[in-house]
């Protein structure tokens, strides 16, 4: 008598299921989008547990957003009570990686609590070593330093490992230089970037095949969603992993494959099969997301690919309704009317967590955001910054938190050099070394230093101003009303001037925001109460609450998820396509874009609606748009399209939108290590300012039992005496530099 069939595989069709029960071996499911690969997944988990082939901290699955994990492990739960407990090891590349990483830190000269960078850190840290080796940040900068260096991590290239092509990039050569040194100095500030996280555990692995043995042995079953978009180190991570017990199974589809611009590479899809002799391939064709219309709409569209496995899709389900194509006069009128839209379906019974916004580029959530504020529709942003954190509005904040809070450190820290001051990371070690050493705020040893002559004349200059404004701020603050002293810091300390001197894009957009700011706060009696709230507020919005509310969000960060509603806006030649794809020579960026189209329509069950503007403003200043070729390569009978009268013009294929999309705007999401990740993160990361500082010797910590007449050293002015003393201040007569007035901190015994 057969046993009788488990609960869990009844709802499958036939493929699904022979992927679910293909336990031991290598298993690769290749299918399109819906074909229902991550709920394959899920099922092998939950049937796994079910026969007890493995402990649940045996299995290693991973997922590509934070967000794919929590779901999955929810999914597991209900299918397996009590099972997914313990599934520990279910996450992305990253948060794994880290996990793995902490246990053996010191085989790669890290701490275990080691800090892991964000890519604002990053970016900081390069400046630095460009600016060290003698280059001009404005010909090699730091961000070019940073795409490639990472490209290097995702192909698993440490700096000895990379070839003499890669070693002679980016300034004349110095590549593999700065590389180097930026790992070195990754290692003193005992840190470690995204992209170290695998790259170490990768090292650690081939170096010490004990340590992988152990690992190998743990994991009885590997299982990992969006295949297509692995990456080489993530490959190499995965095979080193998978070696012992060879039960691998992989879900993922050729044609949803949209990180080739950070490494990842379709490749390893086809490798599989050579890498792993005796895979089982699976494919699924049966489509269980979409309705008629829009499944064909998109397998239409991405047939216009030529780089592709190919494959036939097909549903049950209804035709339903057309993809819907609409035309605007400008990006303000298709904010207003998608929240028009949103606002009807809501009347008629839909859930705002039922409809979706996907956007090319992050920056364009911002004309939908400010729509939604005006009109009080909850929203929120997935994988970038809502209007309180974004980086304008945290400066100003910051600046408020000092004047009300002398000793918050962060938010000193945050802006004593911004707008630039020059006063460089050097002065803020010096800031550093001495509040650690007498136990004080930064705040307040700013005031003592400026009161000094540790600091060059221009730098001292610049931190009493700072200093003076501060206390000016705090006084006029009594009777002033807090709005209006709101507006004077930022008048006053150069703020707003900074972006007003800023040709950038988003300058126009950040002085709004800081209107806006300054508005919002005339609401609440008072500048602290104000700050409280927007504390309070950050919070919920990160807590999530459960409100029902609109996403938004980036199409990478879209993947494989689905909404009954789905709005694909400000789809324009060099918008979406890319300029940057336009301008490529080859085909591949453009496919890739197409790919990204075709992830888009796909995250729709019921209702797609795409929209173009005709005009957009960029920089300032009005362009005219012209729809994206993909809407024309959609199948016009699977197509309502509702363009005004005049406004569906020729599409030429050539752009008049002049706008070329930053690598900076794709990183909203950036794949796996999202804000969530860190969050989600074991050990708090520290300040890696805060850690630089440890790395300078203070010499002497107390400075009180110095006595005149005694000979003396200090780092800056050499060999003197001193002459007198004031507190914690010296006046020594150095033998080179003449009589100046030092801290204590900073001086020795001669
Ligand atoms: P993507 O490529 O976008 O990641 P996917 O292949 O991972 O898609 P899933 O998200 O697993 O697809 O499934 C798509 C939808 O179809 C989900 O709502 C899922 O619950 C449903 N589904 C999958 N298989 C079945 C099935 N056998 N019966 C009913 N519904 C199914
Ligand atoms: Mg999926």
């Amino acid at each position: 008598i057969p046993a009788p069939t488990p609960y869990y595989l009844d709802g499958l069709n036939p493929e699904q299921r022979a992927a679910v029960e293909a336990t031991d071996g290598p298993v690769l499911v290749l299918a399109g989008a819906g074909t229902g690969k991550t709920r394959v997944l899920t099922t092998r988990i939950a049937h796994l547990l079910h026969l007890g082939k493995a402990w649940p901290g045996q299995i290693l699955a991973v997922t590509f957003t934070n967000k794919a994990a929590r779901e999955m492990q929810e999914r597991v739960a209900a299918l397996v009570p009590g099972a997914a407990e313990g599934l520990n090891w279910l996450g992305t590349f990253h948060s794994i990686a880290a996990r793995i990483l902490r246990r053996h830190a010191e085989l790669v000269g890290l701490q275990p609590n080691f800090t892991i960078l964000d890519a604002d850190d990053q970016l900081r840290l390069m400046k630095q070593l460009i600016a060290a080796e003698g280059l001009d940040d404005k010909r090699f900068p730091a961000r070019s330093l940073a795409v490639l260096i990472d490209r290097w991590k995702n192909r698993a290239l440490t700096p000895d490992r990379l070839g003499s092509d890669d070693a002679h990039s980016f300034a004349d050569g110095k590549g593999k230089l700065l590389y180097t040194a930026y790992q070195e100095r990754l290692k003193t500030l005992n840190a470690a970037d995204f992209g170290d996280l695998l790259l170490h555990v990768i090292t650690i692995f081939q170096q010490h095949p004990d340590v992988l043995a152990d690992w190998q042995r743990r994991f009885k079953y590997i299982l990992v969603d969006e295949y297509q978009d692995t990456n080489v180190a993530q490959y190499l991570w995965l095979r080193l992993l998978a070696q012992r017990w060879r039960n691998l199974c992989c879900v993922g589809d050729d044609d949803q494959s949209i990180y080739g611009w950070r490494g990842a590479e379709v490749g390893n899809i086809l490798k599989f099969e050579s890498d792993f002799p005796g895979a089982v391939v699976i494919r699924l064709e049966r489509n269980y997301r979409s309705t008629g219309h829009i499944l064909a709409a998109a397998s239409g569209l991405i047939a216009a690919n030529e780089g592709r496995l190919g494959k036939t899709l097909w549903t049950e389900d209804e035709a339903g309704e057309k993809v819907r194509v609409i035309g605007y006069w400008d990006g303000e009128e298709e904010a207003r009317s998608t929240a028009d839209l949103i606002e009807g379906m809501r009347g008629r019974g839909r859930r705002l967590s039922e409809m979706a916004i996907l956007v090319r580029a992050g920056h364009q959530t911002r004309a939908f955001e400010e729509r939604f504020v005006a009109t009080g529709l909850p929203y929120r942003v997935i994988g970038g910054p809502r209007f309180y954190e974004r980086q304008e509005i945290r400066d100003a904040l910051a600046y408020f938190r000092v004047v009300v809070q002398p000793d918050d450190d962060l938010a000193f820290e945050r802006i004593v050099n911004v707008p630039k001051r020059g006063l460089g990371d050097a002065t803020i070690q010096q800031l550093h070394i001495l509040a650690r050493a007498r136990g004080i705020s930064l705040h307040r040893a700013a005031e003592a230093i400026t009161e000094s002559d540790e600091l060059k004349p221009k730098a001292r200059t610049a931190l009493r101003d700072l200093m003076t404004g501060f206390a000016r701020w705090r006084a006029v603050g009594r009777d002033l009303p807090h709005a209006e002293l709101a507006e004077t810091i930022l008048d006053e300390s150069g703020y707003t001037a900074m972006w007003q001197a800023d040709k950038s894009a988003e300058a126009p957009g950040r002085l709004d925001n800081l209107k806006e700011l300054v508005d919002a706060l005339a609401g609440f009696e008072s500048l602290p109460a104000f700050l409280d709230h927007v504390a309070l507020v950050m919070e919920i919005e990160r807590g999530d609450a459960g409100q029902d509310m609109v996403t938004l969000m980036t199409l990478h960060g879209a993947k494989g998820l689905e909404f009954p509603v789905v709005f694909l806006p400000g789809w324009e030649e060099g918008l979406f396509p890319s300029q940057r794809s336009l301008d490529e020579s080859g085909l591949a960026g453009l496919e890739e874009e197409r790919r990204l189209a075709y992830v888009g329509i796909t995250r729709a069950r019921e209702t797609a609606i795409i929209s173009h503007a005709a005009n957009r403003r960029i920089y300032n200043q009005w362009q005219s748009a012209i729809p994206s070729r993909f809407i024309d390569e959609m199948p016009r009978d699977h197509v309502e399209i509702e363009a005004k009268p005049g406004l569906w013009g020729a599409n030429s294929g050539s752009s008049s939108l002049g706008t070329s999309l930053r690598e900076a705007d794709l990183f909203g999401d950036r794949g796996a290590p999202g804000p969530g990740f860190r969050r989600a993160a074991e050990v708090k990361p520290t300040r890696a300012l805060d850690l630089a500082v440890e790395r300078v010797t203070v010499t002497d910590h107390s400075g009180d039992d110095f006595s005149t007449g005694e000979r003396v050293f200090h780092q800056k002015f050499g060999y003197g005496r001193i002459a007198r003393i004031e507190g914690n201040k010296l006046d020594i007569n150095f033998d080179k530099a003449g009589v100046k007035k030092v801290i204590a901190s900073f001086v020795s015994r001669a």
